[in-house]
C-alpha cells in the first residue's frame, strides 16, 4: 500500500514541524498556511487515516473488525499530494478529497484508525512522505510517534465550545450542539486508544487558538520556528 508520489517541493533536509491536537483547533487551515509562508509541503494525515475509512465503508467491511479492516489497508494502494496548494488524496488510483470529509467518513474513522495494522503501514507511509524534512505535519501522533524528532512540536488546543463552532461553520452545518457531541465522541476515541493516542509530546509547545485568529496563530507559529532556526525552504537561495 501507500506507493505515496512525491513532488517534493522545498525539502531542506532537516526542517519539519509537528502540528498535533483535536479536531476543530484549526490545524488543517493552520498548518497549510504555515507550510506556504515557510515555503514547507503539508501532509494531512488525518486524510490518509480518512481514506482508509472510505475504502474500508466502500467495500462494507465492518470498522470494528480489526482483522478485515487491516486486510484492507494492506491491499489498498494511498496515494497523498504534499503541496499546500494542491492537495489531492487518492484510493486505487480514484480521487476521494470530497468524499472522505463525509458524515460516514467522520463516523467511522476513529474505530479504523485506531487499529494497530492500520497505524503502523499508514506511519511507514507517512515517514517515507517526511523524507528529508522541509515540512508541516499535521495529526494526532506526529510529535509522539511519526516524527518525534521533528524540530518544533506543537500542540493546538482550543475551547470546546470554538472548536465546535469552527466545524459548524466549516461543515456549513447550524447543528452546535451535534457537532459539539460528534467532536467529544471522536476525542475520547482518539484520546483513549491503546496505540499512539492523541497526546502532546512532553517537547511540545501549547498554543491555545480559542481567542486567536487564524493569521495571528500562523504568525506565532513562523516565530517558533525562526527561533529554532527553521526558516523559509528557499532562504538564502
Ligand atoms: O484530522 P482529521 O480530523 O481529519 O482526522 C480524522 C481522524 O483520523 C481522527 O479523528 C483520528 O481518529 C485519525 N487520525 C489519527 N492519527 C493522525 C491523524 C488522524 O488517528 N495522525
Amino acid at each position: 500500500m501507500c506507493a505515496v508520489w512525491a513532488e517534493q517541493a522545498g525539502g531542506d533536509g532537516r526542517a519539519v514541524i509537528a502540528l498535533d491536537g483535536p479536531s476543530g483547533t484549526g490545524k488543517s487551515t493552520v498548518a497549510r498556511g504555515l507550510a506556504r509562508r515557510l515555503g514547507f509541503r503539508y501532509l494531512d494525515t488525518g486524510a490518509m487515516y480518512r481514506a482508509v475509512t472510505w475504502a474500508v465503508l466502500r467495500d462494507g467491511v465492518d470498522p470494528d473488525d480489526v482483522e478485515a479492516v487491516t486486510a484492507l489497508a494492506t491491499r489498498t494502494e494511498l496515494d497523498i499530494t504534499t503541496d499546500p496548494d494542491d492537495q489531492h488524496v487518492l484510493v486505487d488510483g480514484r480521487p476521494v478529497d470530497a468524499e472522505i470529509r463525509s458524515q460516514a467518513v467522520t463516523t467511522a474513522v476513529s474505530p479504523v484508525s485506531a487499529a494497530p495494522g492500520v497505524r503502523r503501514l499508514l506511519v511507514a507511509a507517512q515517514r517515507d512522505l517526511i523524507g528529508s524534512g522541509g515540512v508541516v505535519v499535521e495529526g494526532r501522533d506526529i510529535g509522539t510517534v511519526v516524527a518525534p524528532d521533528a524540530g518544533l512540536k506543537v500542540f493546538l488546543t482550543a475551547s470546546a465550545d470554538a472548536r465546535a463552532s469552527r466545524r459548524s461553520r466549516q461543515d456549513g452545518t447550524d447543528d452546535h450542539r451535534s457537532t459539539a457531541a460528534d467532536l467529544d465522541r471522536r476525542d475520547t476515541y482518539d484520546s483513549s486508544r491503546a496505540h499512539s493516542p492523541l497526546r502532546a509530546a512532553d517537547d511540545a509547545v501549547h498554543v491555545d487558538t480559542t481567542a486567536m485568529g487564524v493569521a495571528e496563530v500562523i504568525q506565532r507559529l513562523v516565530d517558533l520556528a525562526g527561533e529554532r532556526s527553521i526558516t523559509r525552504a528557499d532562504a538564502g537561495t
